[in-house]
Formats: structure tokens, sequence, C-alpha cells
């Protein structure tokens, strides 16, 4: 008999517990991607490479034998179990909204067998004592520690054999990935003992850079997390994989959390909504150098350092008095690693509306901040030419600003002041 691996947000053969739970059921497997059409659409260029080159990559370590088709998997992945005699599919649990609504659906025409999640800890899994849901970080992260995860599994390509696809969509040729095993021990090696001091610095880029390889599940966060020790490196490390699993247990709790305030106060806020300033902000046209330079650097690459989201979303919400799911779905367009739940708390957490939220009132200053955590101006030079001969950090001054940052600031918080009540 045969089974299907069904492939999602796991793209990888190590550490893997679908494919355990499939060797299990039967030894010929078939490895199938899904190109769907609903999540593909709202992908901009970068994602949509990087999606190929994992896939890319995948179908390399299976020897040729990821079975890629376009369309809806409701449809196409019973219809292709079928066709191979595979009465059950393996996949690795998808916690997100669509993702379980669709798991669900496909679950009602061919057995789907779950097993793993793309976290630590599978979301819904860490309850208060009364079994309701964690609603601030730091509680959440104990209960979380205390909950632990398993070990990484013992898993390899070698373990099923492969059935060779009757049909595949040709991916497009390009690179593979870079060996991420390595990567990561070189970051853990050079990076991990300073981390815990530089990764506020995008001057200096010395975080991990395994976002994007989490977010496909190109490498699982517990082989991460098995590398880790007591040291400052590694418990500011741990606190951040923390925050992704958190975020994530949130979505699961509230899916609609992706698509409207948490805090519903926020809904009577009073917005702008002027297309004009939200087309400066994406284009890295506002004036302030450490805003622009944060939002090149996400159309030039399809990442951006952490502390810069923080003040890029800021100054969307509160400098541009803009709606923060519009700011939301445009990281989502451009990150490659562009989550859901990382991406919409993000943005939740910024605008003060989460659950465990900046408050309103603290308003990042976006030429401070700059001054601060760019201290030399080089993050702002690599990435906005025409200020490449504005020497040390006076290039944080604004230039042309679109607004004026005090003036927005009083703005927003007398908006503010007016829905707390
Ligand atoms: P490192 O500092 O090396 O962190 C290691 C890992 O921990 C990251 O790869 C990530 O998986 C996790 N992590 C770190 N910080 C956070 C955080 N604040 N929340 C959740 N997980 C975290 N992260 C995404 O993965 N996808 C998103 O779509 C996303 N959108 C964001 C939007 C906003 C407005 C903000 C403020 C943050 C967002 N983040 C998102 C979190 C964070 O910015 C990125 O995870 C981080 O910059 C990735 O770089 P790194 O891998 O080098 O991080």
């Amino acid at each position: 008999s045969a089974t299907v691996v069904w492939f999602r947000r796991d793209l990888r053969v190590a550490d893997h517990p679908a494919l355990l739970a499939a060797v299990e059921r039967a030894s010929r497997g078939l490895a199938l991607y899904v190109l769907d059409p609903r999540l593909l659409k709202v992908a901009g260029r970068p994602r949509v490479d990087f999606l190929f080159r994992c896939l890319r990559t995948l179908d390399a370590k299976l020897g040729g034998r990821l079975m890629v088709v376009s369309g809806d998997p409701v449809e196409v992945v019973p219809e292709i179990a079928a066709s191979v005699g595979a009465s059950s599919v393996h996949v690795s649990a998808d916690a997100g909204p669509y993702g379980r609504e669709r798991d669900e659906a496909v679950g009602e025409r061919v057995e789907l067998v779950r097993a793993g999640s793309p976290y630590a800890v599978t979301p819904g899994r860490v309850l208060k004592g009364d079994g309701s849901p964690y609603r601030v970080f730091s509680p959440f992260r104990k209960a979380w520690a205390e909950h632990g995860w398993r070990a990484p599994a013992e898993t390899d390509e070698s373990t099923v054999d492969w059935i060779e696809p009757a049909k595949s969509e040709r991916l497009p040729d390009g690179d593979l990935l870079p060996d991420v095993r390595e990567l990561w021990e070189k970051f853990r090696d050079e990076r991990l003992p300073g981390y815990a001091d530089d990764r506020d610095r995008p001057d200096l880029d010395r975080t991990s850079r395994m976002s994007a390889f989490l977010r496909w599940g190109v490498v699982h966060p517990r082989t991460l997390l098995a590398d880790l020790g007591r040291d400052k490196g590694s418990v500011a490390f741990r606190s951040e994989l923390a925050w992704r699993d958190f975020y994530a247990d949130v979505l699961w709790h509230q899916p609609e959390s992706a698509r409207r305030n948490l805090d519903r106060r926020f809904d009577r806020m009073e917005l702008d909504l002027d297309r004009e300033r939200f087309a400066a902000w994406c284009e890295g046209r506002t004036g302030y150098p450490f805003v622009d330079a944060g939002m090149r650097q996400l159309l030039a690459e399809g990442w951006m350092h952490n502390r810069v989201r923080m003040v890029v979303a800021s100054f969307l919400v509160k400098d541009l008095h803009l709606p923060w799911w519009w700011g939301a779905r445009h990281f989502m367009k451009h990150l490659v690693d562009g989550d859901l739940a990382s991406n919409q708390h993000g943005w939740q957490w910024v605008a003060g509306t989460g659950t465990d939220a900046a408050p309103f009132f603290r308003v990042f200053n976006p030429v401070t901040q700059g001054e601060k955590f760019d201290p030399d101006g080089d993050y702002v030079r690599r990435y906005l030419p025409e200020l490449r001969d504005v020497p040390g950090r006076g290039v944080h001054q604004p230039r042309d600003p679109v607004v004026d940052h005090a003036h927005e600031r009083a703005v927003a918080l007398a908006r503010y002041a007016a829905i707390k009540g």
C-alpha cells in the first residue's frame, strides 16, 4: 500500500514527525506540494521566488520525486491520493484560520493524519490552570517552557520509497537554498553570544535570519531550541521563539484577530484613509530616513530588521493614522517570512490594539530611534543611495517629511484619549 505526504509549511525532511507517521503506515509514499491560488494571489515576487527555492531544494533531496500541482487542495489532494492507491494523507497540522478550514474539508474526503506542527508547542496546548488561554506574553513564556517540547525527530528522506509522480508542474529554474543547518551553526557559534546586546542594531545585522526558513518549515524551531543553553544569548533567543509560538497561540484561539482589533475599543478610533501618504510609506518616501531605509529594504530584500519593522509600523499607525491592516497587508505581500500570526500580531502589538500590546501612548520617534539603533547611520546609507554622502548620524534628520512627527504624535494621542473611556 501507499501513502501521501502532503508538504505545506514543512518543506524539509529532517526532524519531520509527519514523515515518521507516514512510514509507519506504508513504505511507499508520494511527496506532494499543491500550489494553492488562494495563497499565491496575495504573495509578492520575493515571497513566491523563495517558495520556489524551497521547493527546488526539497525536490532535489527527494531525488526529483516531488509532485507539484496547482489547484484547490480540497479537490486535488483526495484525487491524487486515490490515483496512487493511498488510503491516508500525512501532514503537519496547520494552525492558521484558512489552513484549519481547508484541512477539515480535505479530511472529509480522505483520511488526513496530522503529526507535529510548525511550532515548538502546538497552538492551543499551553493553557492556564483554569483551562483558558494566556493573553499576556511573560506568563505564557513561563508555562510554555514548563510544558516543553519533544527532542528533534530522527527522520530522513531515505526512509520512504518515493513514488515517481505521473505528472508534475515544472518549477522555474533557479538557485537552491543554502545549507540551513550550516547557517544556523555559524550564527550559534559566532553571533549568539552577543545576540542579547546586538539584536536591536540593524546596522550590525546580528540576528539569525532564520525567520523565512522557519516560516516555510525548512527548519523546525525544535531543532534550534535543542541547541540552546542557559547563557544570556540563548535565553534571549529562546524568548523570541516563544513570541512566535505565543502569536500562533493567540491566533489559534481567536482566528478573527487576523483581521480586526483584538481590543475592540480601537474600532472607534478615528483613522485617515489617505492613499497618497500610504504610497509614500510603501515606497520609502516619507522623508524620515530610518523609516524609508526600512521600507526600501523590504522592497529590495523581502525582509526587514525587527527594530525597523517596529518603527515603520508605528509611523504608519501613529504618524500617518492609517489602519494597521493596510500596513500588515503590504508586509505580507513582500516579506519572505510573512506569517499571518507573527505579522498581524506584530502589527497589533505596535498599534496597541493586541492582547499583550505596547501601550498606545508609547510613540516611536523615527529620528531618535534611528540615532539610537543605527548610531553611525550605516543602515540608512545602505538603503538610501541619495544620502550616501551625508556622514554620520546626521543622516537621520528628516528631509522634506510628509508629516511633522511632533504634531502627528499629539494628534494620535488626542484620538486615543477620545476612545479610551
Ligand atoms: P531573530 O532575532 O534571529 O529571531 C529568531 C526567530 O524568533 C525569528 O526567526 C522568528 O521566528 C522569531 N521571532 C523573533 N522576533 C519575533 C517577534 N517579535 N514575533 C514573533 N516571532 C519572532 N516575524 C515573522 O517571522 N513573520 C512576520 O510576518 C513578521 N511580521 C512582523 C511584523 C511587525 C510589525 C513586527 C514588529 C514584527 C514582525 N515579525 C515577523 C517579527 C520579527 O520582526 C521577525 O521574526 C525577525 O525580524 C526575523 O529576523 P531573524 O530571523 O533574524 O530574527
